[in-house]
């Protein structure tokens, strides 16, 4: 059965406000600027719960933060993020998903899964990026 307490609702709430991938202090500091008063440990809770069921997808940064998502999609998916502004976009991968399965069996594994996610910089801030190099 699914808790649904305000606590949850709410950080359900901040996340599909968020947009792109947060961390739990993230997340905790959007709410408390706008008056929560949910506590950090209860925001990690209702984070992990929400990725448990599926509700929200989780991801390790680079710097092994834990960082969530309220995804558009349950399906499995793929995603490509900015390490700078944070956009995300939702991509499918076929050809990781064969070669996920085909090494899988080569190897005499079932049931496999996998998580593959690209970190790097938008087109955005690419372009940012540059105009900052180039002397005008
Ligand atoms: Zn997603
Ligand atoms: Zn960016
Ligand atoms: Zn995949």
């Amino acid at each position: 059965m699914k808790r649904n307490t305000w606590q949850r609702e709410a950080v359900r709430a901040a996340l599909d406000d968020a947009g792109g991938f947060v961390s739990a202090q993230g997340l905790h500091g959007a709410l408390h600027a706008s008056g929560s008063p949910i506590g950090l440990a209860t925001v990690y809770r209702a984070l992990a719960d929400l990725a448990q069921e599926g509700d929200a997808d989780s991801l390790q940064s680079p710097e092994g933060e834990s960082l969530y998502r309220a995804c558009s999609t349950a399906d499995h998916h793929h995603h490509l993020i900015c390490r700078n502004c944070g956009l995300t976009v939702e991509i499918e991968a076929d050809a990781v998903e064969t070669w996920a399965r085909s090494v899988a069996a080569e190897n005499g594994f079932t049931q496999a899964a996998h998580v593959v996610d690209v970190f790097g910089l938008c087109a955005a801030c690419t372009a940012a990026a540059a105009t900052l190099r180039e002397p005008s």
